[in-house]
């Protein structure tokens, strides 16, 4: 089976000469095989189209997939868009008391399925010029499981609290404070048990336009949890938390899922594995289709995505398996130091901050962790030289490139016009397109209007404006932000190559611990009390810095048999009290 799709984001077709039409073997031949819609996009007859693959090549913007597809997919397709839009074949099955994951690239259909799951999108069944009835649906599942949860949810039989993944838009659709949101929905719990749970007892009282990202997250995370619901489901609950925050959100969707049915798209591998109970994986092709696989167990899903191939299905979608060390990399730098401090103090009335003594070295990534509010901005504001410290030596001669935690879309124009603006002549470098561009997946950005782009892809030219810029330190401030676990990796490898390669330095905030363990070669660790006293040590060498990030927050990580990816133990499980008693809280 072959499927034809364009994806028209990336069709520029008025700047273009048409040659998906010029070269096209069966139009030269006068077969009508690629006529162009009302909007002036190309639309490609399948059951003409010989898949020869010359417009997928000869389309500079690379807005066109031909793809052949295994012939069980047939009779499987749950959605599509519109004609040669994106489809989607079957779906994720909610199941009583189990928490059921889905892991998979962005573009891939998660959201579409858990539209489709809650009753909020119904599916076409591929007939999106002729879409069926609710009836025709449930007959078309008759006999599945899929058909009773949707007739449960179509009857409205059964009740759906639903997380939505971006935050960081909720101030714009709610106005009012903390406690008028929450106190709409005590349903499972009072407005003060929900503050207490989530830890929101703080900013009650406090606009929605004046809450961090952290607490937009627990705000809309208790918001749906209060709800007395059947389904829950979770889309991103951990982004813009902290480590020992992801673990309590974790641990508080487990107690929830005892009687419920629990679906959650969760990006943040270690979470994801701590949390699920199985996972289905997505696999497909960015805009063009997407695969739900059958639930596998957490452990097996994880490995089989970070190894690219399903066994199963005989899929490979990537290249080369993701790997980790189970010991730290060798911490010899032979570098000079690019900036050192020591005893660095700062008051700033309600916030004190007090760093230690430690260099940075030229090429070296240093992963920053510790809980928000502890000063990890303030400190790399010192460095360059934004604030003055009080007392201590620092030296502020250096030049950051800043990519701060939110970012918005306010910037006219393309993320072409935005790049070149930044620093035409690196982004245009041959050196620059293979090291940022490419691994990052940008090109296909590049004509896009920045207002159009989903977090994901905006997280993306953020990074790269961060890198483009002229300086001597970079700072990136939670960069795996709304990137789904394949983009984290790749960011991860492009900014810690980029510093080597170019004898800068990087300092990278973030909460990832899959992400951390590429990223950096060493690690400053913030601790102290959020909000009022902050206290920053190191660099530190990757042993040192885990185990006391780690026995900070009181979480263990032993290592896969199979993969030597870290896993979360259980508290108080053997290796968990074994690893505390060693002081091995990661490479055990
Ligand atoms: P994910 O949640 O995995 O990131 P989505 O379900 O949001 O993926 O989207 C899957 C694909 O479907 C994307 O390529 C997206 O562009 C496309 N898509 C989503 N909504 C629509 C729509 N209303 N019309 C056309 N295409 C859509
Ligand atoms: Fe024409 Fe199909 Fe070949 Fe594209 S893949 S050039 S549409 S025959």
């Amino acid at each position: 089976m072959r499927i034809a799709a364009v994806l028209h984001d990336r069709c520029q077709n008025r700047k273009c000469n048409k040659e998906c039409v010029k070269f096209c073997p069966l139009m030269r031949t006068g077969v009508e095989c690629i006529a162009f819609n009302e909007k002036g996009k190309p639309v490609i007859s399948e059951v003409l189209c010989q898949g020869c693959g010359i417009c997928v090549n000869k389309c500079q913007f690379e807005a066109i997939k031909i793809i052949g597809l295994a012939d069980e997919l047939k009779g499987e397709m749950v959605h599509q868009y519109g004609e040669n839009l994106f489809r989607l074949y079957r779906l994720p099955i909610p199941k009583k008391g189990l928490i059921t994951g889905i892991l998979g690239p962005n573009g891939i259909g998660k959201t579409t399925a858990i539209k489709i799951l809650s009753g909020t999108e119904l599916p076409n069944l591929g007939r999106f010029d002729d879409p069926p009835s609710k009836e025709e649906v449930l007959e078309h599942f008759a006999g599945t499981e899929l058909h009773d949860h949707l007739k449960n949810v179509y009857s409205g039989n059964i009740k759906i609290a639903l997380k939505p993944q971006y935050v960081d838009k909720l101030p714009q659709s709610v106005k009012g404070v903390v406690r008028d949101l929450l106190s709409r929905v005590q349903e499972r719990m009072t407005v003060d048990e929900a503050a207490e749970l989530f830890e929101l007892k703080e900013v009650l009282d406090r606009e929605l336009t004046k809450l961090s990202g952290g607490e937009l997250q627990r705000l809309a995370m208790a918001a749906t949890i209060m709800r007395d619901a059947d389904i829950y489901f979770f889309d991103e609950p951990t982004s813009y938390l902290d480590i020992y925050q992801r673990v309590k959100m974790a641990r508080i969707v487990k107690d929830l899922s005892v009687d419920k049915q629990v679906i959650v798209i969760e990006h943040d591998l270690a979470i994801l594995d701590y949390l699920a109970d199985n996972v289905s994986v997505v696999y497909g092709s960015e805009g063009a289709y997407g695969v739900f696989t059958l639930a596998r167990q957490v452990r097996t899903a994880i490995n089989v995505y970070l190894d690219g191939y399903l066994p199963e299905e005989n899929i490979r979608f990537r290249d080369r398996p993701i790997e980790f060390e189970s010991s730290p990399p060798r911490s010899e730098w032979n570098t000079p130091d690019l900036v050192e401090f020591d005893s660095v103090e700062k008051d700033m009335g309600e916030f004190k901050l007090n760093i230690g003594k430690g260099a940075v070295k030229i090429g070296e990534s240093v992963g920053i962790v510790g809980p928000n509010a502890t000063g990890k901005t303030t400190f790399v504001k010192m460095l360059a030289g934004v604030i003055k410290p009080d007392k201590g030596a620092l030296d502020t001669a250096v030049k950051v490139s800043y990519k701060p935690q939110y970012i918005s879309a306010d910037a006219e124009g393309t993320v072409r016009d935005i790049l070149y603006a930044k620093a035409y002549d690196t982004v245009n470098s041959g050196f620059f397109e293979g090291e940022v561009l490419d691994p990052l997946g940008i090109k296909h950005l590049m004509e896009k209007d920045i207002k159009t782009l989903s977090g994901g892809e905006l997280q993306r030219v953020a990074i790269t404006m961060c890198l483009a810029a002229e300086a001597d330190m970079y700072l990136f401030d939670e960069p795996s932000a709304y990137l789904d676990s394949n983009q984290r990796m790749n960011a991860a490898k492009t900014i810690r190559r980029m510093m080597e390669k170019t004898g800068r330095s990087g300092m990278i905030v973030d909460h990832d611990i899959y992400f951390l363990d590429m990223v950096s070669d060493s690690m400053m660790v913030f601790g102290g009390e959020p909000g009022h006293h902050g206290i920053g040590e190191g660099p530190l060498d990757m042993r040192d810095g885990m185990n006391k990030f780690l026995s900070a927050v009181d979480i263990t990580f032993r290592r896969d048999a199979d993969t030597n990816r870290p896993r979360i133990n259980k508290p108080d499980s053997r290796l968990d009290r074994e690893q505390k008693s060693k002081g091995e809280y990661y490479y055990a």
